[in-house]
């Protein structure tokens, strides 16, 4: 057996049904067969072994009560996966599906994609199983003040800074933060996704989507392509979507489609960005509502999707986004966005494509750009929040988002430099891995075996 399937071997054994996350470290250690091979101290230093362990896992009771008076226990999740280059940095995700094998996965490649930003950030995730979808602002209130009660005593500013991710947004970050601010009495920067008024980033909540058609543009740009005037989907209808289409438009792109949960949004002219933000953000609802608006929209519900595929991927598309969650692409999704002629698939949400779509994108020819590198503006600009509350200072958005765009486009010339040095030109998906790698296992053997 290989040193690569003797890991995951021992790594089934100890961590039974975290599917998800066998899937994020099989995708790694695949990739990072020719390093390993080349650089036989990473196995000498037992790294593989070390860094799919994390270094701390926090487990806890969530009891809140309803408004009804009853009381509602849900199961939190903080994963501190590595601080080898610096702070534990991730997102926290509220929603019924997360288990300790999501968070795992989450974290697991958060300390890559931290990595690849060249910035002084370690990872992590967390969350908790609680599903937003119908409860009462003051139950959300609730729940995020139950939830920091226990979680506060393991964040500070140089020890883990949780950010946003499913179900948290700035409404909940607010809730979260002055929890911790009351319990502990300090007004730190223990999580970015701020408000602007308290300790905010200018940029933050947009840096994501942004940052994701940034990186289309750079994987564009060297196959002497650009994004304007070119149709493009975007699955979600949450922050990175909302944002991925707001920048789309404001380049001259056309984004036709959206998803949530329920269903999706066709509407050829152009996805009405205002009447998108008015009903996912503002009236919190379905999608259906927007084609109730706009007579030349077509909503087409989950019931109607393809066996084994979703219908947003048969749209025909130039340019393909999956912004919504996990494995929402499969093999024949794939096949179908290459047979109607896509040129490029970029992904703002993490892991979104199934292990065989990602084998057949990444010999398809086609531009493919992996969440671990694709998606790192957002981290990047919490990174920026961070530096920003340690000199008490914000800055502008001119200045966040020219810091944004010289990231991504970093980024992309270190994940393509990889690939093409480890024997795999333009495939990103090798690059993000070893570059993110290398990065952290070259740190990890200098700080000796802790
Ligand atoms: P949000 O909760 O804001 O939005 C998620 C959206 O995806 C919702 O509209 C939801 O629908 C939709 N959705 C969920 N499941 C499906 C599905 N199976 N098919 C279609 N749509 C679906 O989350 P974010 O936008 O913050 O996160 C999206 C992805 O991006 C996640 O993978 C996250 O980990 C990743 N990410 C987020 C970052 C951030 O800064 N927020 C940073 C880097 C990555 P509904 O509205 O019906 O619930």
């Amino acid at each position: 057996m290989s040193y690569t399937e003797e890991t995951l071997a021992a790594l089934r054994r100890s961590s039974p049904a975290q599917e998800e996350f066998f899937q994020a470290v099989e995708e790694v250690l695949h990739s990072l067969r020719p390093l390993l091979d080349s650089n036989p101290r990473y196995r000498e230093q037992r790294l593989i072994e070390r860094l799919v362990e994390p270094e701390r896992q926090i487990f806890f009771r969530v009891t809140w009560i309803d408004d009804k008076g009853a009381i509602q226990v849900n199961k939190g999740y903080r994963v501190q996966f590595s601080s080898t280059l610096g702070p534990v940095k991730g997102g926290l995700r509220f929603h019924p599906g997360v288990n300790a094998g999501i968070i795992k996965f989450l974290g697991f490649e958060q300390v890559f994609k931290n990595a690849l930003t060249g910035l002084p950030l370690g990872g992590g995730k967390g969350g908790a199983n609680f599903n937003p979808k119908g409860r009462s602002d003051s139950e959300i209130m609730e729940f995020c003040q139950a939830f920091m009660t226990e979680l506060c005593k393991h964040l500070g500013p140089t020890i883990d800074v949780p950010a946003g991710d499913i179900g948290v947004g700035t409404r909940e970050v607010g809730y979260l933060f002055g929890q911790y601010k009351r319990l502990t009495g300090r007004f730190d920067g223990v999580l970015t996704g701020k408000g602007l008024s308290w300790g905010g980033s200018r940029g933050r909540n947009e840096a994501t989507g942004y940052g994701c058609v940034y990186f289309a543009e750079e994987m564009l740009r060297v196959r002497s392509e650009g994004i304007e005037g070119k149709v493009c989907t975007v699955s979600g209808a949450g922050n990175v979507a909302i944002h991925t289409v707001e920048k789309l438009l404001s380049i001259g792109a056309r984004p036709v489609a959206v998803s949530d949960s329920t269903g999706t949004i066709h509407h050829p002219e152009g996805i009405d960005h205002d009447l998108l933000k008015q009903v996912k953000e503002v009236e919190r609802g379905t999608l259906e509502a927007y084609a109730r608006e706009r007579s030349d929209a077509r909503f087409i519900p989950v019931s109607e999707y393809p066996e084994g595929g979703h219908h947003i991927w048969t749209i025909p598309c130039d340019i393909a986004f999956p912004c919504a969650t996990q494995n929402e692409l499969t093999a024949s999704d794939a096949e179908t966005l290459v047979a109607n002629e896509c040129i490029a698939v970029c992904e703002g949400a993490n892991m979104p494509a199934t292990p065989e779509a990602v084998s057949y994108l990444s010999q398809s020819g086609i531009a493919y750009g992996p969440g671990k590198a694709a998606n790192a503006g957002g981290v990047a600009v919490s990174q920026l929040e961070m530096s920003q509350n340690a000199a008490m200072q914000q800055w502008s958005s001119e200045e966040v988002d020219a810091r944004l765009q010289e990231i991504m486009a970093t980024i992309h010339t270190t994940v393509s430099e990889a690939a093409a040095e480890f024997g795999s030109p333009g495939n990103l998906v090798h690059g993000a891995n070893i570059a993110g790698f290398r990065k952290v296992a070259d740190a990890m053997i200098a700080q000796g075996a802790v």
